[in-house]
């Protein structure tokens, strides 16, 4: 190691989440305005967003009906805390909705800011739940190889991406986590054997895996989780934070892999992003030990200023007014059958290894010589934002409103770059 200091740059005062600064600082695109499917820069381009943010403008950028809804909720409650005796009335009604929603029955459901918020919670209330039962042994939480479940301090052990989880002193920031095969159901049943059910008191898993590349599950392989954690008395935590509300074409990808976890995690989709909000919803033999009516009835410690905050709830509600006023559930069915073909079109390329679709959501994975993060570049350059993922992988995942014609504009794009790339 070199005992030079390198000099120390400077920037915006606005510190970019999850960069390496030496490799974006001077070249950082400042969104100051979006509309539909598009976002525009300060330094004047119009770009079509291919990711939808990151994975959660939905219904498209910039919608009056879901600003008015903020605004009038706003000029009548911007919120009001849920703690103790209080609640406020839109995130009771935004339960409710949840709770019809809900692929697991009759559930509770957790209000709070976002995914990572979300991913805290429910492994907090899985370690509850078995020290409540008296079964205290029972702590570890296992997550898959190459997850994503966020970065607070439970995503942060739980990840699947070793470097979102090394650094900080420890194997992992909260003791007593541990990561499974992410395709292998037999090596699942053999590391739970290794570890032992007696300590294990949850297993996590995205339904497809979103930042670890675009990985679809291998068939039978969730539903191998579900059945694992059954046999075991292990809980499942379905972590649906990119694919809750709609990205699957079903409103849960539960309902689409024909799952019935005692957990599922959401946050994204549920405003489209137009308010920070995430959550939990609670299967009944979690919640229903802290709804006795006794004196010595349990009480789950968690809870946040803005738990339930009323205008995100508010946000929230008209964004799932919307999902179905717009039909977007059955187009998402269109489209993730249009991206597979399209996508379909560029495995005959030399760069390309494999692509992968599952609801609209797509990855193209590219040969080692072909850089997945210059391809991204050289598509911002025609316009369209993607975005490189693990594995030398370009993600695609449009907002819902997208047309025909823009994903066939995109993926030609891909191609253009693709092209260019092999011929160097
Ligand atoms: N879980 C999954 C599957 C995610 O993809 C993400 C974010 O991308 C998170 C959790 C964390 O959500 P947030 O960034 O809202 O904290």
């Amino acid at each position: 190691m070199s005992n030079e200091n390198p000099p120390v740059l400077t920037g915006p005062a606005l510190w970019s989440a999850q960069a390496h600064l030496p490799s974006v600082l001077g070249r950082q695109l400042t969104v100051d305005r979006a509309e539909g499917s598009y976002v525009f820069t300060t330094d004047g381009r119009r770009l079509f967003d291919g990711t939808a943010g990151l994975w959660h403008a939905n219904v498209g950028h910039s919608r009056p009906e879901l600003a008015d809804a903020a605004h009038e909720q706003m000029r009548r409650l911007e919120t009001y805390h849920i703690f103790g005796r209080y609640l406020n009335d839109r995130a009771v009604e935004l339960a409710e909705r949840l709770a019809t929603l809900s692929p697991v029955d009759d559930p509770k459901v957790i209000l709070n800011s976002g995914g990572s918020d979300a991913i805290d919670v429910a492994c907090k209330l899985a370690r509850r739940h078995w020290q409540r039962e008296g079964r205290t042994g029972k702590t570890v939480i296992l997550s898959r190889e190459f997850a994503y479940h966020g970065l607070h301090a439970y995503g942060t052990s739980i990840a699947g991406l070793d470097f979102n989880r090394v650094g900080y002193g420890t194997e992992s920031l909260v003791p007593e986590t541990a990561r499974v095969s992410p395709h292998d159901i037999e090596a699942v049943e053999r590391t739970v054997r290794d570890i032992g059910p007696e300590n294990i008191a949850a297993i996590v898993s995205e339904p497809i895996q979103g930042t670890g590349g675009v990985n679809p599950p291998a068939p039978g392989y969730l539903e191998g989780l579900q059945r694992i954690c059954r046999q075991n008395d292990i809980l499942l935590i379905v972590d649906e934070v990119i694919t809750g509300f709609g990205r699957t074409g079903h409103m849960f990808a539960c309902e689409r892999y024909g799952l019935r976890p005692d957990l599922i995690t959401f946050a994204k989709g549920i405003t489209s992003g137009y308010a920070p909000l995430g959550g939990v919803l609670v299967a009944p033999h979690i919640w229903q030990p802290f709804y006795r009516d006794s004196s010595d009835t349990p009480v789950f410690r968690h809870g946040a200023t803005y738990a339930g905050h009323a205008t995100a709830s508010a946000v929230a509600l008209r964004n799932l007014d919307l999902l179905e006023e717009d039909k977007l559930l059955p187009r998402v069915t269109e489209l993730e059958q249009l991206l597979a073909r399209e996508l379909n079109g560029l495995t005959a390329r030399a760069a390309v290894v494999e692509t992968r679709v599952a609801g609209f959501l797509g990855g193209i994975t590219l040969t080692d010589d072909i850089n997945a993060e210059a391809v991204t570049d050289e598509l911002v350059e025609l316009g369209f934002i993607t975005r490189p993922l693990r594995g030398n992988t370009v993600q695609i995942s449009p907002p819902f409103i997208t047309t025909d014609d823009e994903v066939r504009q995109l993926v030609a794009a891909v191609d253009t770059v693709l092209s260019a790339q092999e011929a160097k």
